[in-house]
């Protein structure tokens, strides 16, 4: 099937879409970007995205002459031309091609992005029901990383160790061994003492959509929340360890750096999340 991406006000075969070599994306990672799930050709959690996009762009000041509606026509469209049911859509916005040189350029328009592919979710699905593999991995990111920017070469690098490991994903730790998030999810236990935990928001992380979605459906579900760090030590006594994220719901961590977590099978809370989670995202699509 052919494969169709958006660049800058037109849409082109995927093969041959190309952004300039002097793109601030490319020169600086100075852009920014978003990521949403597509069900049955639909985004889910639509409007959080949306509006952390336009908070990434907001930090960064980069000004698109675009409406967030004419942004959600390209990522339907997108979607629409590639004709994915089930998948992710993902949008980045940099400042614009210019002349290399750090300061920001003046009068340059931001280049806009779109790509959309589908995904088997029964793979993630079978992961899932198993549980997945994690590693720890000192998190040297840099000190703003509640913007989504594509300065994503530190959580490359942490992915890549956990790959190599034969984990699914690298749960990053401060030089105080405290759990800061995933490579490219946020994480959650539920510690020895029976509590939920994630850290909170005032920490240098990224303030995932679907944490907030789920931390709506925790307290739906009467589940107390305790919005505090946690360190690595906790996580490997903790009875449950699962991460969440746009692109992988909620995923049960049955074990971390080759130690067992809990009883090394997903546990009932990161499995009733998933589900509770799964069925309101389908849902609320649009
Ligand atoms: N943390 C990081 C570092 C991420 O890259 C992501 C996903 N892009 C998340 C957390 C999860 O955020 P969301 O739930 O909005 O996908």
């Amino acid at each position: 099937m052919s494969r169709v991406a958006y660049v800058n006000g037109t849409y082109q075969a995927h093969g041959n879409a190309v952004v300039h070599i002097e793109d601030r994306g490319f020169q600086f990672a100075d852009g920014v970007y978003e990521v949403w799930s597509v069900f049955d050709g639909k985004l889910a959690d639509y409007e959080g995205h949306m509006q952390r996009l336009g908070r990434s762009l907001t930090e960064l000041r980069i000004d698109i002459p675009m409406t967030a509606q004419a942004l959600g026509v390209v990522l339907r469209e997108t979607i629409r031309r590639n004709r994915v049911r089930n998948g992710i859509v993902y949008i980045q916005i940099t400042r614009g091609t210019a002349p290399r040189d750090h300061a920001f350029p003046k009068g340059v328009a931001p280049s806009v992005i779109v790509t959309s592919k589908p995904i088997d979710l029964s793979k993630g699905e079978a992961l899932a029901a198993k549980g997945a593999a994690a590693v720890s991995h000192p998190d040297t990111r840099w000190g703003r990383c509640d913007i989504k920017t594509v300065g994503l070469l530190p959580n490359a690098l942490a992915k890549q160790a956990a790959r190599e490991k034969g984990a699914y994903e690298a749960i990053l730790y401060d030089e105080m061994g405290m759990v800061t998030e995933g490579s490219s999810t946020n994480a959650w236990i539920v510690d020895e003492n029976g509590k939920l935990r994630t850290r909170d928001t005032q920490a240098n992380i990224l303030r995932g959509i679907t944490r907030a979605a789920i931390m709506k459906l925790v307290a739906e579900e009467g589940i107390e929340l305790d919005e505090r760090a946690f360190s690595l030590e906790e996580a490997k006594r903790a009875k449950e360890l699962f991460v969440t994220a746009a692109s992988s719901f909620v995923m049960p961590l049955v074990s971390l750096d080759g130690e067992k977590i809990g009883d090394g099978k997903p546990g009932p809370i990161a499995t009733l999340l998933r589900q509770v989670y799964l069925a309101q995202a389908r849902r609320e699509a649009i």
